[in-house]
């Protein structure tokens, strides 16, 4: 896909009433939040309620070594100093509920999705995460939406899939959160590979800091422990791994009363979230938003550890991360970096393979995070 912005307002303009109309229904009471986004605020959402599409995405930080028979690679720290890592997971967030007005290369459609996950192995992606969008871009969480994606995905590329649970969160039971990939499960080309858990609550509202003024008062994402242990008993079942949110240190310590009780099996799978701009609710994207999630992770080998930055970039940070052993989650879904001339989403892969291999730590094939995982092979 070219790498310029020109004519997207122009091709977007259509498609940006429908989703206006779409998103102001759930106004008074959000309820498309995705429970891998965790976020009611992706760039459509900002703009239906501000008029000012500003977007970004989140981050995370964690850190925590991975077991000791699964790293194969090696990595020089920061120090200089010389010790065995992991190989690099780089999980592509293709597109969450990103619009194109900043950069036009958001896959929305199933073929689109497939091909963008396509170039992105090739640049050295081995998990992607999308969400079903129709040709205006609106949020398409149906089955036959997500089936198609993955079916198409999987036709031209090995890369491990990790679908959203949807938009329908606040109010929705767990079975109708866990409906899609439940019946997605049933078939072995499309169960999904990774499924997310966000592992407790936490507002999200949007907060316009130069205005000093919220613009979405009241934005909850609601996550029960009741039904997270329905989600991690429904994942473990159907042979899939949870890949488990934290966006703030208690969730870290949820994760952990899940492991002791035998809920979740090793290595635990943690998407650590930072995020900028307009949303509030994650550790701030610095290092020492990075650090206090780190401070509260297990020590114990029992952990590989991800990134998110919502609303931002990674630039230092993306250092940071590879250099602690950690994995990295970046895409046009959490941030347009339209300021660096609009890449697609397998540019940003590839500029993260580059900055890993020019640090010295290997990045993992489909097949490396697989066994990392300890998915069964495919
Ligand atoms: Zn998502």
């Amino acid at each position: 896909m070219p790498g310029d912005c020109r004519g997207a307002d122009q091709q977007r303009s259509d498609g940006a009433h429908r989703r206006l109309s779409f998103l102001s229904r759930h106004r008074a009471a959000p309820s498309f939040l995705c429970m891998a986004c965790r976020q009611g605020c992706c760039f459509d959402s900002e703009e239906i309620w501000s008029n000012k599409p500003t977007i970004e995405r989140y981050g995370p930080i964690f850190q925590a070594m991975a077991p000791r028979q699964d790293r194969d690679a090696v990595a020089g720290s920061r120090r200089g100093e010389r010790r065995r890592m992991d190989k690099l997971i780089i999980e592509v967030r293709a597109n969450e509920y990103a619009n194109r007005n900043r950069n036009r290369n958001v896959p929305w459609l199933p073929r689109e999705i497939a091909g963008d996950a396509a170039e992105c192995r090739e640049a050295g992606a081995s998990i992607i995460h999308f969400h079903g969008r129709s040709a205006a871009g609106a949020p398409d969480n149906r089955f036959e939406t997500c089936r198609d994606t993955i079916l198409a995905i999987r036709e031209s590329s090995p890369i491990l899939v990790h679908p959203t649970l949807g938009y329908v969160t606040v109010t929705a039971s767990f079975e109708e959160r866990f409906a899609n990939v439940r019946r997605l499960a049933e078939q072995d080309a499309t169960r999904p590979d990774i499924v997310p858990m966000d592992m407790g609550s936490v507002n999200v509202d949007l907060y316009d800091s130069q205005r000093a003024a919220l613009r979405t008062p009241g934005a909850v994402y609601v996550n029960p422990t009741d039904m997270l242990i329905e989600l991690a008993q429904g994942i473990r079942q159907g042979g899939m791994k949870p890949s488990l949110v934290a966006w703030n240190v208690s969730f870290v310590r949820q994760i952990q009363a899940f492991s002791s009780m035998s809920l979740l099996d090793d290595p635990l799978f943690i998407s650590l979230v930072l995020t900028e701009k307009i949303l509030i609710a994650g550790h701030p994207g610095t290092a020492q938003g990075l650090d206090a999630y780190l401070m509260f992770l297990p020590q114990d080998g029992s952990v590989q550890w991800s990134v998110t930055h919502i609303g931002g970039r990674f630039d230092t940070l993306l250092d940071k991360i590879i250099l602690a052993g950690g994995h990295v989650q970046i895409g046009l879904g959490d941030y347009p970096y339209a300021e660096d001339g609009c890449p697609t989403n397998a540019q940003l892969v590839e500029r993260v393979a580059a900055r890993a291999k020019a640090l010295g730590r290997e990045v993992a094939s489909p097949d490396d995070a697989r066994r990392m995982l300890r998915l069964p092979p495919r």
